[in-house]
Order: C-alpha cells, then sequence, then structure tokens
C-alpha cells in the first residue's frame, strides 16, 4: 500500500465491534484480566492503550520499523532514547541543533554523567576524528534538515560510519516525515519525531513519536517508555491520528509554498541569504534528493542589518510571529531569542543562527496572500 493510502487509512477497521472509521478515544487507564495470568493485551494505560497502540502501529509502518512509541512530546521522546545510554557514554551530535534538544543534553543529561560534541555532518570526517573509546561514544544523533539552517546530513554514509564502530544511529525526522524521507530504510537504527509539527500539523497538539529498526532496540525502549511514564494520552493520540491522515496533502502544499517564497526571497536585495533544500544552489540539494522525496515547508532566511528585524516581525499580518512550525498556519519564528536562545551566543553565531536569521514555516493558505504578506512586510522595515 502506498503512503498517501496508509495515512488516510489510520484505525480503519480496527474497532471490530462497532465498526467505527474514526478509531475511538480509549479513556480508560485500567483493563479488566479474563483471569489470573490472563490478559485482553491492555492492563494498564501507561503501559498500552488502544487508541495510542493504533497510532504506533501507524508510524512504525511509515517509517518501515519494527515498533514505534507515542510520548507526551518531542523532547519526551527524546529523552525516553537517552535512556538508552548510561553514565560515561559518549554521544556524537549535529552542530545545527533544535535548541530544546542542545539544553537537554548540556543542561540536564551532562549531569548524569553523558557527554555530547557537536560536529558538523556535512563533513564526514569531524564524524570520524570525534569518535572516541574513552569515554565510550556510543551513537550518533542527526536533525536532516538541521533546525533552523537546512543543512543536509547524508544519512547512508553517517549510518554505515556509525556501524562500523558500533555506534547506533539516532535521527531527528521531524523536518521531513516519512511522507518524504524514511532514515530506517537509509541505515538508521531509531528515527523520532516531534509529532507537534507536521505529522499533528494544526498547532494543537504537543506530541513525540519513536521507531525502532529492529526488535531488539524497540523492546529496550518499550522497556524505558513504561519505566519513564512520559507517554501520549489517549484524546492526544487520537488528535494526532486525526492530523496524520491528511499529511500526504498537507506536505505537498507546505512544500509549493516554501519553494515560490523561496524563490521570491531570493529576488529581494533586502534579503541576503536564503536557506531551502529545495533550490538547486543550496549545498545539500543533491544529497537530500538521493535520500529523500521533498524538501518540506521551512524556509529560513537573513536579512541584511538585524535592525531590520523587529521592524519586520512587527508589520508581518498574516504571517504569524509564533514559535513552532508544520502547521496549517503559516509562522514566522526568531531563533536567536526563541527556538535557539539557550545556545550561548558564540556558539549560535559560529553555527549561523546569527540575530539577523528568520525561520519561516509556510503553511497552506495560499500563496499570494503570503507573498503579499512578506512583500509588504520587508517593504516597512526597510522604509520605516
Ligand atoms: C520542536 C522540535 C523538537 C521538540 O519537540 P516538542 O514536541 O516541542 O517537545 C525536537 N526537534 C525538532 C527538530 C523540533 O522542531
Amino acid at each position: 500500500m502506498r503512503v498517501e493510502t496508509k495515512l488516510a487509512q489510520i484505525g480503519v477497521g480496527r474497532e471490530r465491534t462497532t465498526g467505527a472509521i474514526s478509531f475511538p478515544i480509549y479513556a480508560s487507564t485500567a483493563y479488566q484480566h479474563p483471569g489470573l495470568g490472563e490478559s485482553t493485551g491492555f492492563d494498564y494505560t501507561r503501559t498500552a492503550n488502544p487508541t495510542r497502540s493504533v497510532l504506533e502501529q501507524a508510524i512504525a509502518d511509515l517509517e518501515g520499523g519494527a515498533a514505534g512509541f507515542a510520548c507526551s512530546s518531542g523532547m519526551a521522546a527524546i529523552q525516553t532514547i537517552m535512556g538508552l545510554f548510561s553514565q560515561g557514554d559518549h554521544l556524537i551530535v549535529s552542530l545545527d541543533l533544535y535548541g530544546g534538544t542542545y539544553r537537554l543534553f548540556q543542561q540536564v543529561l551532562s549531569r548524569y554523567g553523558l557527554s555530547f560534541s557537536y560536529v558538523d555532518f556535512r563533513q564526514p570526517e569531524q564524524l570520524v576524528e570525534a569518535i572516541r573509546t574513552h569515554p565510550n561514544t556510543r551513537a550518533v544523533l542527526i536533525e536532516t534538515p538541521t533546525n533552523p539552517l537546512m543543512q543536509v546530513t547524508d544519512i547512508r554514509t553517517t549510518a554505515k560510519i556509525a556501524r562500523q564502530h558500533g555506534l547506533l544511529t539516532v535521527v531527528d525526522n521531524t523536518f521531513l516525515t516519512p511522507y518524504y524521507q524514511r532514515p530506517l530504510t537509509l541505515g538508521a537504527d531509531i528515527v523520532f519525531h516531534s509529532a507537534t509539527k507536521y505529522l499533528g500539523g494544526h498547532n494543537d497538539v504537543l506530541a513525540g513519536l519513536i521507531v525502532a529498526k529492529d526488535e531488539g532496540i524497540a523492546e529496550k525502549i518499550r522497556f524505558l517508555h513504561n519505566s519513564i511514564g512520559a507517554v501520549l494520552s489517549p484524546l492526544d493520540s487520537w488528535l494526532l491520528i486525526r492530523g496524520m491522515k491528511t499529511l500526504a496533502v498537507r506536505m505537498e502544499r507546505h512544500q509549493a509554498n516554501a519553494a515560490q517564497i523561496a524563490r521570491f526571497l531570493l529576488e529581494r536585495d533586502d534579503v541576503q541569504d536564503v536557506f531551502y533544500p529545495g533550490l538547486e544552489q543550496h549545498d545539500g540539494h543533491s544529497i537530500l534528493c538521493e535520500q529523500a522525496s521533498g524538501f518540506s515547508g521551512m524556509v529560513s532566511f537573513r536579512l541584511r542589518s538585524a535592525d531590520q528585524v523587529p521592524r519586520f516581525l512587527r508589520a508581518l499580518r498574516l504571517i504569524s510571529f509564533a514559535e513552532s512550525l508544520g502547521g496549517v498556519e503559516s509562522l514566522c519564528t526568531y531563533p536567536a531569542t526563541q527556538t535557539h536562545a539557550d545556545i550561548p551566543q558564540e556558539i549560535r553565531e559560529a553555527v549561523g543562527v546569527c540575530d539577523r536569521l528568520l525561520r519561516l514555516s509556510a503553511g497552506i493558505e495560499h500563496i499570494e496572500d503570503l507573498l503579499d504578506d512578506l512583500a509588504q512586510a520587508l517593504d516597512a522595515a526597510k522604509n520605516e
């Protein structure tokens, strides 16, 4: 079955007693046991819940893995995965990274004796150089494309190097979703999502998803998911299933809008750099074309001068100045003070997340309305 069909059909045919098309929200936290040592498959909702199971099986199938796990947020998903590692372990991570992931690693997990090296995976030799035997490197964790600079990592090459050194490859697939990119089919061991973004798609549910490639890792994550307990509620599981049914059509529209916005921004002399992997001149364009089937709806760009930023953001009328991405409504984010505020300024700027950088999540509105809004806000930023 093709991905569009799988998405639209999530949960259909699963509620046999009533034939409900929309799989119900099972609110019950407890389940009757037929007898001692017997179970319906559901005992206590932290361990397994029928609504959540439909979602978990759907994402496992979409990503091509053995099992899926739904968590209460993207960060909860990362925290659950990090439970695989122990004091003294070392991980190699994308240098350009979602700020919340960096904060969890540097301000929380480093206190538990885990250590992290941040490398630019566009240069695979940086990965090889960062591998240590003491403390022991255990895994590589990559975002591709990265948030917010849209840097593309070659997943196959990275996973191959990782495997040669006995390391796990973990991929944050939030930006492309399994509709465009399936890292497990390229050699990764674990994939995760902030499902708050494209998978949910409506800026109304906070969720995270994990998929493990093989049953061995799935078993360990199943234990951690239940032990840590940062699981997704039945209502939120239902909302996420509802959102995912339209993922394919939404992604096509997000992408079409983003591509036009990127081309529009390139033409503006008040815009300096445009980061969109769908542009042929983007340094990751050809790798992305080999490993994914689309570019998604995220565009970052730099204005010529930092004092245009507050004027531009205030002048936007249709596009909201807000954190987050991947919803039907277009949002514009200022990474320096929002998503990436917890990354020290010198590191942030060295990576390229400077105070002139803006990140746009193209929604599914009419493209002319989006371009009109951007044009008038850029003009207002220039003229004031
Ligand atoms: C938002 C985001 C996260 C964190 O997910 P939450 O659902 O906000 O907890 C992780 N990675 C990326 C790439 C994100 O955009």
